[in-house]
C-alpha cells in the first residue's frame, strides 16, 4: 500500500508550531507578525484565496490587513499602496494577489515589494538568493517550500543519492522546487513541454514532482515502483457532484498510487501547505525585523 501524504495534517502541524513561535516572539519582543494582502478586482478564486489567507493569519495570532481595490485601479495607485506598506512598521509581509488586471504590469509590482517583506518570494533578490543557496536570508515561494516539507517528512532533509525529476519549469513552482531539491543534495532534472521521452524520464525518478497544469497527465507507468510523487497541480474538470467541477492534480492519482511508495492527493496534498508556508514566511519576516533568526526547520 502506498503512503498517502496527508498535506492537511502536516499543514495543521506546521501552523500549530508557528503559533507557538509567534506567541514567544510577541511575548519577548512585543512584535506581532503582520501581513498585508492586496487584491485588485473581483476574480472569485482570488477572493477565496485572500479570505483564507486573512483567516489563517488571525488563527496564528498575526495582525492581518486586506486591501481590496477596484479593477480600474491604476498601476501608479497600486505602486503607491505597496510603497506605503513597505514603510509600515506593523506590516512584515506584503502579498499582492496574482493575477492582476491586464493593464497593470505584475512584474513591476512584484519588484516594488521590499525584498525583506516579499513573503511570496518572487522578488529578484529572493529568487537570486534561492538560486545561490542563501536560504538563511531568502524568502522561498510558498508552494515549493511546502512541497519540500512533505518530501522531508518522507525522506528527511538530506536527499543525497536520490534522483528527482520536476515536470514544469515555471518561475513560481518548477524552478524553485528544483533549486530546493538541489540544495538538499538530490540529483535534479527539470522537464518541460519540449522534453523528449517524458514517461521514461519520469520512471527514473525516486522523487517525482508534477507542476504542469494538465489534468492527470502522469500515469501509473510513468512512476518508478516505490517513488515519492508530489502533485502540485490543481485542475478543475467536469464530473463533480451536482454537475459541479471537481479538482484533480497533474497525476492520475488512483493508478499512480498503485506504483508509488508515497504520494500526495489532490485536494489535501500540496494545497494546504501553501498557505501554511505563507504564514511561516510572515513569521520569518517579523522575526528578522525583530533582530531574531527564525529557521523554517523549526516547523518542518
Ligand atoms: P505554468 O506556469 O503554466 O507552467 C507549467 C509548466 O508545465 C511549464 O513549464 C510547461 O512547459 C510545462 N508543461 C506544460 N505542458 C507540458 C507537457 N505536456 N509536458 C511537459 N511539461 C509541460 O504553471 P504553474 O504556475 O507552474 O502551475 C503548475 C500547476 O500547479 C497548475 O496546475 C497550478 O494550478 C498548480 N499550482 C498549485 C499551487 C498550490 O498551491 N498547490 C500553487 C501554484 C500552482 P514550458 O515551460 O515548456 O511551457
Amino acid at each position: 500500500m502506498p503512503k498517502i501524504i496527508d498535506g492537511t495534517a502536516v499543514a495543521a502541524d506546521v501552523l500549530a508550531k508557528l503559533k507557538v513561535v509567534a506567541q514567544q516572539l510577541t511575548g519577548e519582543t512585543g512584535v506581532v507578525p503582520g501581513i498585508a494582502v492586496v487584491i485588485v478586482g473581483q476574480d472569485p478564486a482570488s477572493q477565496v484565496y485572500v479570505a483564507s489567507k486573512g483567516k489563517k493569519a488571525k488563527e496564528c495570532g498575526f495582525h492581518s490587513t486586506e486591501h481590496a481595490l477596484p479593477t480600474h485601479t491604476t498601476e501608479e495607485e497600486l505602486v503607491a499602496l505597496v510603497e506605503e506598506l513597505n514603510a509600515d512598521f506593523g506590516i512584515h509581509g506584503v502579498l499582492v494577489q496574482l493575477p492582476l488586471p491586464d493593464h497593470i504590469d505584475s512584474g513591476r509590482i512584484i519588484q516594488t515589494i521590499a525584498p525583506e517583506k516579499d513573503v511570496d518570494g518572487f522578488h529578484f533578490i529572493n529568487v537570486g538568493k534561492l538560486g545561490t543557496g542563501q536560504l538563511d536570508t531568502a524568502f522561498v515561494p510558498c508552494t515549493p517550500a511546502g512541497s519540500m516539507i512533505l518530501i522531508e517528512r518522507v525522506h528527511g532533509r538530506d536527499l543525497s543519492g536520490f534522483n528527482a525529476v520536476v515536470v514544469g519549469r515555471s518561475n513560481i513552482v518548477g524552478k524553485p522546487i528544483a533549486n530546493l531539491l538541489l540544495h538538499a543534495n538530490a540529483t535534479v532534472t527539470i522537464a518541460h513541454s519540449h522534453t523528449k521521452n517524458l514517461p521514461e524520464l519520469c520512471r527514473s525518478a525516486d522523487i517525482l514532482v508534477a507542476a504542469v497544469g494538465r489534468p492527470e497527465m502522469i500515469k501509473a507507468d510513468w512512476v518508478k515502483p516505490g517513488a515519492t510523487v508530489i502533485d502540485v497541480g490543481i485542475n478543475r474538470i467536469s464530473g463533480g457532484s451536482n454537475g459541479k467541477a471537481r479538482l484533480v492534480g497533474d497525476v492520475a492519482f488512483e493508478e499512480a498510487a498503485t506504483k508509488a511508495g508515497a504520494i500526495t492527493p489532490v485536494p489535501g496534498g500540496v494545497g494546504p501547505m501553501t498557505i501554511a508556508l505563507l504564514m511561516a514566511n510572515t513569521l520569518t519576516a517579523a522575526s528578522r525585523a525583530a533582530g531574531r533568526a527564525f529557521a523554517l526547520e523549526a516547523c518542518s
